[in-house]
This record gives structure tokens, sequence and C-alpha cells, in this order.
């Protein structure tokens, strides 16, 4: 498999005056590979839209690097840079909230096609409109129509329409289908998933719950305040979680999973998520976790790799730190 993208200890601080920094974005490395769909998955406020935002190059990095084919995506002169955000494209949480009301659909979705010029005839673009608006599940007919004369999940239609738009090889999509009844939440990951297979896509698909993510991505990113704290593939993640974050993100899942045989008991997080600003030390996590010991203050847990691909951050699986909570343990 080959590497698309590669985030390097990327960093997003933010300065909130007196003194005091949010660390939104503390230190992420994941590559993600070509033609997979990589889930990244957080409660907000967990740094995750930041993450995206960053990778794309909304953001400013804070330290870090972001490596997008060879070429950092941080360090682009403009020309370099417009070349980039052709193939890379985002589609966003709410899709009104992202479409000029005051547009029709096709002018949303030729707009991009105008600004980088793609096309010299009108005739030209108002085909390939057309085509998109059909690879998406709607029709020319739609095309002089106005956003508010849709569905929450059409409009999403319209806005990956538009994202599609340049021709794309990667696409962020940030939280695309949270504002969606569930009943369309499901239309909308299988177009995301066709599309996928139709023109060759990479996502880095971002979601506050595990529900939807699991049939949609093929690795997956747990987060929690500004740190990757488990990192495989969905079958791994599902059926042997290692993370007691992880375990108790699956448990919330309110659909029992015919794939894993006892069900899974609730385990309730208490207390909300600590403040980015002035962060738990040692184990980010600690402040919530159920088998917190003393040396989770004391340490920062290693990145470690404990099956092939799969990586956790959690002292518990660590084995040196372990042997020595036991031995302290047999002297009291
Ligand atoms: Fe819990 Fe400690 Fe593991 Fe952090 S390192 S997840 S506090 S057991
Ligand atoms: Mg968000």
């Amino acid at each position: 498999q080959s590497v698309l993208l590669s985030v390097k200890d990327l960093k997003r601080h933010f300065d909130v005056g007196k003194g005091k920094t949010l660390k939104a974005v503390d230190g992420l490395s994941f590559d993600i590979y070509k033609g997979e769909t990589f889930g990244l998955v957080g409660e907000s406020g967990c740094g995750k839209s930041t993450a995206g935002r960053t990778i794309l190059g909304l953001y400013n990095k804070t330290d870090g690097e972001v490596v997008y084919e060879g070429q950092n995506v941080h360090d682009m002169n403009d020309k370099e840079r417009q070349h980039f955000l052709k193939k890379m494209q985002m589609v966003f949480q709410d899709p009104y909230a992202s479409l000029n009301p005051r547009s029709t659909v096709y002018e949303i979705i030729a707009e991009p096609m105008e600004i980088h010029k793609m096309y010299k005839s009108k005739k030209e673009l108002r085909e390939r409109v057309n085509e998109l608006l059909e690879d998406v599940g709607l029709n020319r007919d739609h095309a002089n129509r106005y956003p508010h004369e849709f569905s929450g999940g059409q409009r999403q239609r319209i806005g990956i329409a538009r994202a599609l738009a340049l021709d794309p090889e990667f696409i962020i999509a940030d939280e695309p289908i949270s504002a969606l009844d569930v009943s369309v939440q499901a239309q909308v990951v299988m177009l995301f998933q066709r599309l996928q297979r139709e023109k060759g896509l990479t996502y880095l698909f971002i979601a506050h719950d595990l529900s939807m993510v699991k049939y949609l991505s093929d690795r997956i990113g747990v987060m929690y305040l500004g740190h990757l704290v488990e990192l495989t593939t969905s079958d791994q993640l599902y059926g042997k979680p290692l993370h007691p974050y992880t375990e108790a993100l699956l448990s919330a899942i309110p659909i029992p999973d015919p794939d894993i045989e006892e069900s899974r008991e609730r385990i309730l997080l208490e207390g909300e998520l600590p403040s980015p600003i002035d962060p738990p030390s040692g184990c980010v996590f600690r402040t919530r976790c159920p088998y917190a010991m003393d040396v989770c203050a004391a340490q920062k847990p290693a990145w470690l790799e404990k099956d092939e691909g799969h990586f956790v951050a959690c002292h518990l699986h660590d084995d040196s730190i372990m042997k020595e909570v036991s031995s302290q343990a047999e002297q009291v």
C-alpha cells in the first residue's frame, strides 16, 4: 500500500491570551494510504476538526508536518498550493451553513470550476454540473433551485457534488452525517462508498462516535484531547480494543453488533472532557479513566505497537511499566 498522506507529530496550538495556550492538536502522527478510508473519531472538543483543517493547510501548523505525495503542505508556494487544493477537498458537517443560500445549485457546483478555469464554454460547464448532480443521486432539474428547497440529506449531496467538482484525490469529510436524520445517514454513507469505488478516492472521515465509521473505515484513529490514543484497523478496533477510552466509545453504540458475541457492558465516562488549555499531566485520559493508577499522573504513556499496525497509548499495555507497578504493589 502506498502512503498518500503522512502526518508527523502535528501540533496546532492557539494563543488564548493571558499567556495561556489551547493545545487543540498536540502531537498527531499517522499515515493515510491511497484509496483507504481513515476514520478519525473522538468526542466534540477533542481537536479532530482542527486536525482536519490543519492537515488541509486551512490552519497553520504550530509544529510537525503534513506531507502529501512527498510535498510539505505547509511549505508550498502559491502555484503549488493552488494545484494541491484541487486534489484535496473538504465536506462539512452542516450542509446548510456551507452552501450560499443566495446561489443556485448550479452556481454552487460550478463556482470552483470557474475559479480554476476548467471549461472553456458554458455548455461544457453546464454538462459537467449535470454529470456531478447525477453522480451524487440528484438530477439536472435540481440545478436551478436554491439550497433551502432541499432536505438535509439532499443538501449534503450538493456539498459532495461541489467537493467533487475539481476531480479530487482526497476528501476530508468533517462529520458529514452528524446533522442528518438517522434514516438519511446510511444513504449518505453509501454514497461516499460508491463514489470512492467509482473515483478511487481516499477519505479522512471525521466523526464523534463509532457507529457509522465502522462500516466506512479501513482504519480508525481514536482521538482524545488533542492526542491519538489508539490506531488500528476497523476490525481490530471493534474486535479487540485496547484503550479504555475506545472501550467506552464502543460501549456507547446503541445497536448490538452481531459480529461481537457478548454484548458490551455500557461504560459511562464520568466528568467532562478536560480543557485543552490546562490538560491533565501524564495520561490525558486519566481524569476519566476507570483504571487510572499513580503512574498515569506521573508519566505520559508511550505510543506502542502491540500487534502489527495496532497502536495504543496506555500504561496498562506497557509491559515494563506494569512490571514496575506490580513489584511496587508487592512491596506494600
Ligand atoms: Fe487509563 Fe492510565 Fe491507561 Fe491512561 S494510561 S488510559 S489513565 S490506565
Ligand atoms: Mg468538529
